[in-house]
This record gives C-alpha cells, structure tokens and sequence, in this order.
C-alpha cells in the first residue's frame, strides 16, 4: 500500500514552478506585519497565496496602511495579495474565530505559519514570574492556539495543508550571554508540539515542521542587544558566533517557509528547518 500510494503521487508528473506555486492558496502568518513574519508573507503572497498577516489589535488603522503599501511592493503580474487581520494569539477563542472569518471569506485555510513570538531577558535566578508566564503563553500556547484553530479547518474541509512554527536555534542550543532561559524553554516545546502534532495530524494529510532562524536582525535582535551592558561589543559577538559570522536577515527565511507551505515538500513533517548560518553546528 505505502508503494503504491508513494507512485501514484509521483512529483516528478509536476514542473518545478507548480511545485512551489501557492495559487489558489490562503496562508495566515502571526506576527506578519514586521520582521521575520513580514517577509515570509511577502514570499507566500509573492507565489500566489492570499496571505492574512496578524499582529495585535493595537493599532489596526496604521497595521492595514502598512499592509497596503507592502501589497504595493509585489510585484505584478501577480495572483497573491495582503490583507490585514487583528488578534492576540494567546487568546483560543479569538484565534478560532480569526481563522474561522478567514474560511468564510475565502473558502479555506492552507497554510498557518504561527511565527509570532516574544523574548523577555533576565537571569534565571531573577526571572519574573509575570515575564515567565507572558513569554510561555505568546511562544508556546500561542503557536498551539494557532495551529490548533489552523488545523481544525484544514481537517474540517479535507485540506492538505501545512502548519509551520516559528521555534529557534535557542530551542536547541544556549548562548550563554542572552540571559532568556524561558525564550529557550519556550522554543523547545515549540519543537516538540509540532513533533507531537505532524504524529496526530500526519494521518489527516496535515504536515506540521519547524524552521528555527539563527540570529536574525529584527526588532526583537535589537530588544536583546539593547538590555545588554556592552551593545556595540556584544552586537559584534552575537553576529559573529555563526561559522557565516554574520547575523541573518529576514528575506532569508522565506526560501524555508516556502519550500515548507508548497507541495515542493509533501514528504516533510516533523522536521525542523534551521536558517541560523550553521550556529547549531558549531
Ligand atoms: P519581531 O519582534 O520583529 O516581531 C514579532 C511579531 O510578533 C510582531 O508582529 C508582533 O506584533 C507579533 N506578536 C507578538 N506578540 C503577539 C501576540 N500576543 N499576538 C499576536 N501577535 C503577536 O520578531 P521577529 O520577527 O524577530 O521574530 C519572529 C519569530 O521568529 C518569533 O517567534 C521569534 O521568537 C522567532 N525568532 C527570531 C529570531 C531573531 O533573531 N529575530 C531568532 C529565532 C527565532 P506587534 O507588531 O503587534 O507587536
């Protein structure tokens, strides 16, 4: 049976642009509006996907201008587009109903990259309790709120779709000068739920991996390098600690979400994906 199902499938019936095209497709991406999450949805709705970008429901008005003037960015002629979409992801409920309006409006949900995240530094021995809980519930229960109200529909509708989290190269490894014990506590249960979840949603026909950026220079880098004694040094240190000896920078995740959300990997789930310029293998 497994033969059989794995010839009848074959890949190589399908011309490479197909294999990476998301026309016809809608991805929601958490924390879509800057950074990292900003620029995979711009891959995503440059191969053709209608892509949702949430943040939180701070300022919507200046989020949608900010929205429409990245759409203006694709390039023509092309089939994707932007929209804005509000909500907190520690909230279940208002996740299930973002995702819910998202179906209703245009008909299914194919990709779900639960990107957003937080980092908060402090030393182990004086973590904040608040600041522990926040960091757990935006970067552990968030992404499985998202994925969650994501996978759901998918299954609801019989879709084959394609959950990615954002975990990180601190789900595996420690740098021992960024003081964010639960940013890395919280990155590597992010890498076990999704191992979990492509085990129970693999028999629906719903792939679940992981892509774990190195650093990457981001408004979350600069937080960190900011709560440090020494930013130019360490800036410097933090860049280099790679064999590349650079930081990264947000385009350079795209390739791996889209490469993930395409039919380009159909065979992949409960991998994780790391875009960190060989840090994890130093
Ligand atoms: P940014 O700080 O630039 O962006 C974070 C995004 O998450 C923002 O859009 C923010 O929305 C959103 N967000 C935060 N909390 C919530 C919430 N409760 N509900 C909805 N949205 C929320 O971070 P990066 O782009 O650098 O990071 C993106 C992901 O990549 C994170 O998961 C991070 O942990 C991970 N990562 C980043 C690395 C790096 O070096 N930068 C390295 C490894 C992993 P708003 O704008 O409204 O605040």
């Amino acid at each position: 049976v497994g033969v059989t199902a794995a010839l009848a499938g074959s890949p190589s019936q399908r011309s490479t642009g197909a294999l990476f095209s998301l026309a016809n497709r809608v991805a929601l991406v958490t924390g879509g509006h800057r950074g990292i999450g900003l620029e995979i949805a711009l891959g995503f709705a440059e191969a053709g996907a209608v892509v949702y970008c949430l943040d939180l429901p701070s300022s919507p008005d200046e989020s949608w201008r900010m929205v429409q003037s990245w759409a203006a960015s694709l390039p023509e002629p092309n089939s994707g587009r932007l929209e804005y979409v509000s909500g907190d992801v520690t909230d279940q409920k208002a996740m299930w109903e973002v995702v819910e309006k998202i179906v209703e409006k245009e008909g299914r949900i194919d990709v779900c990259m639960a990107n957003a995240g937080i980092v908060h530094v402090a030393e182990c021995l004086e973590y904040p309790a608040e600041d522990f809980k926040r960091v757990m519930d935006v970067n552990v229960s968030g992404v499985l709120f998202t994925a969650q109200a994501a996978g759901q529909q998918m299954e609801r509708l019989g879709i084959p779709g394609s959950i990615i989290m954002t975990a990180s190269m601190s789900g595996t490894i420690t740098n021992p000068n960024q003081h964010s014990s639960a940013y890395n506590i919280s990155k590597s249960a992010v890498l076990q739920l999704a191992r979990s979840m492509a085990c129970e949603l693999a028999p629906k026909g719903i792939r679940v991996n992981t892509i774990s950026p190195g650093y990457i220079y981001t408004d979350m880098t600069r937080s960190i390098l900011d709560t440090q004694p020494q930013p130019a040094s360490l800036k410097e240190k933090l860049g280099a600690q790679n064999p590349m000896g650079r930081f990264g920078r947000p385009d350079e995740l795209r390739g791996a979400a889209l490469w993930l959300a395409s039919d380009g990997a159909t065979f992949c789930t409960g991998s994780d994906i790391k875009v960190d310029g060989g840090q994890c293998a130093w």
